[in-house]
């Protein structure tokens, strides 16, 4: 999968600019706010159709424009094709593969796959399980049209149940209970892909960090799902009755609370290194350590089940890491294209040997 042109018009601090990348490491350089992980935000913006940053794509629309466009020319599965995005201040975005509009986001899924690897990243063990969610949601949105699919009416259902709860409307109960009855159902969904993705997750990154840790450690992951569940293995159509029994025994604390408090949206990954919590009692370097092993597996994932490697996007996160750190990512990326953002880092630029790329005031210098 590679990304080899890549226009920008409008977005964040970019007018109009255009980046042209090589197979291969391509270091993005330049100094403060110049637009380095705003490029990185395009080309994933691509991936799913949201940012993995922004609250709004309104956020994304450079604020003396009405509307944004980015467009990349891909080569994957031994083809060209091009995809674009088109926002806009004012109508619905558009979203274009190969000249076709597309309905939805998700059929965005496996177009574009890339794996995201950001400062915040740094802290997925020990950070709230949030950042352990969206390691699952992205990699699986991309790989699996249907989880992408599901995971944005969850997200809708969500917003709308939580309003609905907020209101405390009497005769709302019966709408209130077909929109937790529909999220028990998406829900069965989301935990069946979740828990395979989960178990595969898990046995790479434990070959992964028992490498990097030169064998001292043992990295192990359990996913954490809705507690009436025994089995997320089984099919969703099994998930259903422990989903429900668990919605109905919730459902006067969602009233009272007016939040939802039974689905999908509370899973988790426990980590454990050596057999103790990682999240609790993980050290910096542990931490650091777990982390890349983890991006490392959801990149090996990517590659077994697409069989070509997913663009590596690594947002400033080589230069917070030490000599070792790096070099173990950089000996792992001797295929597949990578795109590395620094502030102009010059050890990092040599160690790569990759294609710099300079930035400077919302401008793509070459
Ligand atoms: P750093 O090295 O500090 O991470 P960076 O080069 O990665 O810097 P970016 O995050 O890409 O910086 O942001 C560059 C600039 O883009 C920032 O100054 C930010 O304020 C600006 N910016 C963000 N959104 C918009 C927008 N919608 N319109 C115009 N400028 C924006
Ligand atoms: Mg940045």
């Amino acid at each position: 999968m590679i990304v080899e042109r890549l226009k920008i018009e409008g977005f964040r601090n970019y007018k109009s600019s255009e980046a042209l990348f090589s197979d291969n490491i391509n270091v993005i350089i330049g100094g403060n706010a110049q637009g380095k992980t705003n490029l990185i935000e395009a080309v994933y913006y691509l991936t799913c159709g949201r940012s993995f940053r922004a609250r709004s794509d309104k956020e994304l629309i450079n604020f003396d424009c009405d509307g944004a466009k980015i467009e990349a020319q891909i080569f994957s599965g031994e083809r060209s094709q091009t995809i674009t995005a088109e926002l806009s201040k004012l109508r619905k975005k558009r979203l274009i593969v190969n000249g076709s509009k597309l309905k939805t986001a998700s059929e965005l899924s496996g177009r574009l796959t890339a794996v995201l690897f950001c400062p915040d990243d740094l802290t997925i063990i020990r950070s709230s399980s949030m950042y352990r969610r969206r390691l699952m949601d992205n990699c699986l949105s991309q790989l699996r049209p249907k989880y992408a699919a599901a995971l944005s009416e969850y997200r809708r259902l969500y917003e709308q149940k939580s309003r609905i709860l907020k209101d405390k409307d009497p005769s709302m109960a019966v709408i209130l209970d077909e929109y937790s009855q529909r999220m028990c159902e998406v829900s069965a969904v989301l935990i069946s892909f979740r828990a395979k993705f989960a178990k595969i997750l898990a046995e790479k990154a434990k070959e992964i960090h028992r490498e990097f840790s030169g064998g001292n450690e043992e990295l192990d992951i359990f996913y954490k799902t809705v507690k009436t569940i025994d089995d997320p293995m089984k099919k969703p159509s099994e998930l259903m009755p422990c989903l429900l029994e668990h919605q109905l025994s919730h459902r006067q604390a969602e009233i009272d609370s007016c939040r939802c408090l039974s689905g999908a949206h509370k899973d988790d990954l426990e980590i454990f290194i050596n057999g103790t919590d990682a999240k609790s009692f993980a050290s910096q370097g542990q931490t650091r350590t777990a982390a890349i092993s983890l991006k490392m597996a959801e990149r090996e994932i990517h590659f077994e089940d697409r069989g070509e490697y997913p663009v590596l996007l690594l947002d400033d996160v080589l230069s917070e890491l030490d000599a070792k750190r790096q070099d173990f990512i950089l000996n792992r990326i001797s295929s597949g294209q990578v795109l590395i953002t620094c502030c102009e880092d010059q050890s990092i630029s040599a160690k790569t040997g990759g294609k710099l790329i300079t930035i400077d005031s919302g401008k793509v210098l070459g």
